[in-house]
């Protein structure tokens, strides 16, 4: 018998492929700012890493603890080795906390919008969703979120910065914030953005897990290290966390592939601060551009911009027509468009001013 939970679930819609729609649409090119890829490609040094590396070992299993890949997170961000958990992806984290934690009836506090997955694996496994609107800035509400918790609460889910909002919480509000969450309640704050983050020097609140056992932070290599092809994410927990985490995954969850990639990636800092350097940049263009033609947006700290526009639909459209796919469907007439390459955010910025104005 079905899971009564499960019949009442609508589907997480993943991208289409790119060549799929060129043929739909009868594109020769089609460049997606729907899936907050990075648009500045992998660091070189990763296909050197799988060249050197080849089909070495493809007969055995990997290593189930991806030690070296561990030990170089660990020492970069100063945790021990045995607080972290990895995932085929953060999609995989958020569903394995959730079926670790959640039991039906449990509530789950989230912020209205955020990232679907989220909702989804809550609802997978019979949790009640509690939704707390952004503020009228677009800002994650944690003085709502926090009188949403009641008895029943078991997580809280924090996205920072949030996606779709773009938006981001500081390191003091959240500090606070978990000063006032009672222990029985787990925050996840999902980080997958937060290397975009340049408004605030140490914008990111792994420091706190020496203060908090209720913290996980995830972290992922699918943005900001361009790398999510090979589906590598990770939570850094508390070691009793961790422990039981590592019982209810998977014990083969990466390849050896994903973890020299991954590694690869890790140690080629210098591509990543480039890639950060360069979308703040166009960032800070695609603001200042929205802000001149008066259409309303969230002030972004991400590698994408949320955006209000009145005949969204139309315009993804008239964009898709000429080769650019963004993100639509988050809210009634708001668009989530991923920074891209300069000439491209020119050419769509383009087409947008010459939208509104015809
Ligand atoms: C993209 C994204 C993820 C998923 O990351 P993967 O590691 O590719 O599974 C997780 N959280 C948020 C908020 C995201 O936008």
């Amino acid at each position: 018998m079905l899971k009564e939970a499960i019949k009442k679930l609508k589907p997480y819609i993943p991208e289409q492929t790119i060549e799929e729609i060129k043929r739909e649409q009868g594109l020769t090119k089609l460049v997606r700012l729907s899936a907050n890829e990075n648009a500045w490609g992998t660091s070189p040094k990763v296909a050197q890493a799988i060249l050197d590396w080849g089909v070495q070992d493809a007969n055995r299993y990997p290593d189930s603890e991806l030690t070296g890949l561990r030990n170089a997170i660990a020492q970069g961000l100063k945790v021990k080795p045995e607080t972290l958990v990895f995932g085929d992806g953060l999609d995989e984290i958020i569903q394995l906390l959730s079926r670790t934690l959640l039991s039906p009836a449990d509530e789950v506090v989230l912020t209205q919008p955020t990232f679907s997955e989220y909702a989804l694996h809550a609802e997978i496994e019979g949790a009640k969703l509690v939704n707390v609107p952004v503020d009228t800035d677009g800002l994650t509400d944690l003085k709502e979120m926090l009188a949403a918790i009641t008895p029943a609460t078991a997580m809280v889910w924090l996205c920072n910065p949030n996606n779709p909002t773009g938006t981001y919480v500081t390191h003091q509000a959240i500090a606070t914030f978990m000063d006032q969450v009672p222990k029985s309640v787990t925050v996840v704050v999902d980080e997958a953005y937060i290397d975009f983050v340049t408004d605030e020097k140490q914008a990111s609140v792994v420091d706190l897990l020496q203060k908090f056992d209720n913290l996980v932070v995830l972290r992922t290599f699918s943005k900001a290290y361009g790398l999510a092809n090979f589906r590598v994410g990770y939570a850094v927990v508390a070691p009793q966390l961790a422990k039981i985490l590592q019982t209810v995954r998977l014990p083969y969850n990466l390849s050896t592939f994903a973890e020299i990639a991954a590694e690869a990636a890790y140690a080629d800092q210098s591509f990543v601060a480039d890639v950060v350097d360069a979308v703040a940049k166009e960032r800070h263009k695609w603001l200042s551009f929205l802000q001149k033609l008066k259409v309303q947006y969230y002030p972004s700290q991400a590698n994408f911009i949320f955006f209000k526009i009145t005949d969204a639909a139309k315009l993804s459209q008239e964009l898709l027509q000429n080769g650019y796919l963004v993100r639509t469907g988050l809210g009634p007439d708001w668009l989530r468009i991923t920074v891209g390459q300069p000439t491209d955010n020119q050419v769509v910025q383009n087409l947008i001013r010459a939208f509104i104005e015809q």
